[in-house]
């Protein structure tokens, strides 16, 4: 370095770290300047090739270091991530049962739970995890805790779970085990997100008619149904309900603690399906107290259901495969807490627990929720191998199921079961406003399909024909039909004389922005 020549500290050590025994490159770096900086070296160096790669590779192994052992960036402790596991959990793990899924499932999750809840709160993992921008539980589990189950092309779970981490490192044998959940999670993304933006295009169009219209169309038409969950109780909240074994008949919003009330128990709500508001819109009693910005409610039903399962497609890639089953919350917090030992041979694997109160769900033997129980001894539960092939309940299963529930076809069951499926699923991804569930099937029963009656107004009737997502729109107006898809199918069902009587007061958003009024 020439006398008199001034630089920071970190220009000296980054022009130290390139190779070089004076400061060439005093520009501040940015990513555009890669080709600078690698010309620099190259010249430094006469050219010479050998000594050109030998210095770049020495550059990004010091960068490494330096990022990685200094505070200059956030980083992981590798430290924090061992320490996820202690003994006990080491030993659990080893002993997984290798032929019975939804035992071995129970015991991963119930141990990564118990991994993760007893990480210390002061260390960098913990801020890492909770800020929640950096990875999520599953991500963090495959890599510090074990890898688990996982689902092959088929999305059938493999049978014999992965026992250790990715930061323990995988042998040959389940290296080759993963690859195809592996592969699968790569396949899902670039063919499911397209079919899940379809979705939203679809459902955001075909509910463009649901429109907030009247404050309240004072109905009595209401749906009933059982209140399936806590979490389904959560999206409950704000609806007005009644209680159908009280005398009082007024409609009330509901809140949290009596929508848990409800668990198990029959609900009546005032809701979309059943609204009588004319126009295909709905009144804003039946939508419940809900603040929304827009009156536009069926495109923000549409968009917002689609929106999380959009996302949750794009995510599964980073969980790579990762099997997800349902599981009961009281049987998993016993396992959480109470589980102190696995033993496995071959004839079985043995659970022990430091206390023998275990929930009943557990050791029935009418549709148990998990199979296989052969003993119960005092503080032990016996479990024998159970073959059966289980399905991943990823959220493209979800999604699938999702949109089989909103196909069009014949009716062949109650109004309320088609809710309470939809809404079982939805409830698998996440919680979602009850009556942006409900807006999806509202415009979707007809009695009486040539005549176009809707169930929603003639509801002394049954309901034999179900539109669907794609001809909900065509079916409800010639008008939407053909603005939303101009197809042959729209274009040979459509009605010349709905399209030349144009209701000015009742345009949908599209035909709206159509006849340039928006
Ligand atoms: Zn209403």
């Amino acid at each position: 370095m020439k006398s008199g020549e001034l630089h920071s500290y970190g220009r000296c050590l980054f022009n130290k770290f390139c190779g070089f025994d004076k400061v060439i490159i005093t520009k501040s770096l940015s990513k555009k300047l890669i080709d600078y900086v690698s010309e620099e070296i190259y010249t430094y160096f006469n050219k010479d090739n050998k000594k050109y790669y030998d210095s770049l590779a020495a550059l990004e192994k010091r960068l490494f270091f330096f990022i990685s052992s200094t505070s200059h960036a956030p980083s992981l402790d590798v430290e924090d991530m061992v320490n996820l596991k202690n003994d006990q959990t080491n030993k659990i793990f080893k002993n997984l049962p290798n032929n019975n899924i939804k035992l071995g499932y129970y015991i991963v999750e119930a141990l990564t739970n118990r991994a993760l809840d007893s990480m210390d709160e002061n260390s960098s993992l913990y801020k890492l995890y909770k800020s929640g921008s950096r990875f999520s539980k599953a991500q963090l589990a495959r890599s510090a805790v074990a890898i688990g189950y996982s689902a092959d092309a088929d999305n059938v779970v493999i049978p014999r779970p992965i026992k250790t981490s990715l930061l323990e490192g995988l042998s040959e044998e389940q290296y080759f085990m993963v690859a195809p959940a592996t592969r699968k999670s790569i396949k899902d993304k670039s063919r499911h997100t397209p079919n899940s933006g379809y979705l939203e295009r679809t459902l955001v169009m075909a509910l463009s008619m649901i429109e907030f219209d009247l404050d309240d169309c004072e109905t009595n038409n209401h749906l009933e149904f059982i209140v399936m969950s806590n979490k389904h109780a959560q999206t409950l909240v704000g609806k007005y309900h009644r209680d159908p074994n009280s005398t009082d008949r007024e409609w009330k919003v509901l809140d949290l603690k009596t929508a848990i009330g409800f668990i198990n128990r029959k609900i009546e709500i005032r809701s979309p399906m059943t609204c009588q508001n004319p126009n295909f819109k709905i009144c804003k009693k039946c939508f419940g107290e809900k603040e929304l910005k827009t009156k536009y409610v069926g495109i923000v039903a549409g968009q917002c259901v689609v929106e999380r399962l959009t996302q949750l497609t794009l995510r599964t890639f980073h969980e790579s495969g990762r099997a997800n089953l349902p599981t009961d919350v009281e049987i998993l917090k016993f396992f959480e807490d109470h589980l102190v030992d696995v033993e496995t041979d071959e004839s079985g694997t043995t659970l022990i627990f430091d206390n023998d109160s275990f929930p009943e769900k557990l050791i029935t033997n009418q549709n148990p929720l998990i199979y296989g129980l052969t003993q119960v001894s005092n503080n032990k539960l016996i479990f024998t191998q159970d073959k059966s092939s289980i399905k991943n309940q990823d959220v493209i299963a979800v999604v699938n199921t999702i949109k089989n529930i909103l196909k069009q076809g014949d009716v062949f069951q109650p109004i309320e079961d088609y809710y309470s499926n939809l809404m079982a699923a939805i409830l698998e991804v996440g919680t979602i406003y009850s009556s942006f569930i409900e807006i999806l099937l509202a415009n979707m029963f007809v009695v009486d399909y040539n005549n176009k009656l809707f169930w929603r107004y003639h509801q002394d009737q049954t309901p034999t024909y179900k539109l669907g997502d794609k001809r909900l729109a065509a079916y409800i107006s010639s008008r939407i039909g053909l603005l939303y898809q101009p197809n042959k199918n729209t274009i040979e069902n459509i009605s010349l004389d709905e399209l030349e009587e144009i209701d000015q007061k009742n345009l949908t958003i599209y035909e709206k922005i159509y006849l340039g009024q928006i």
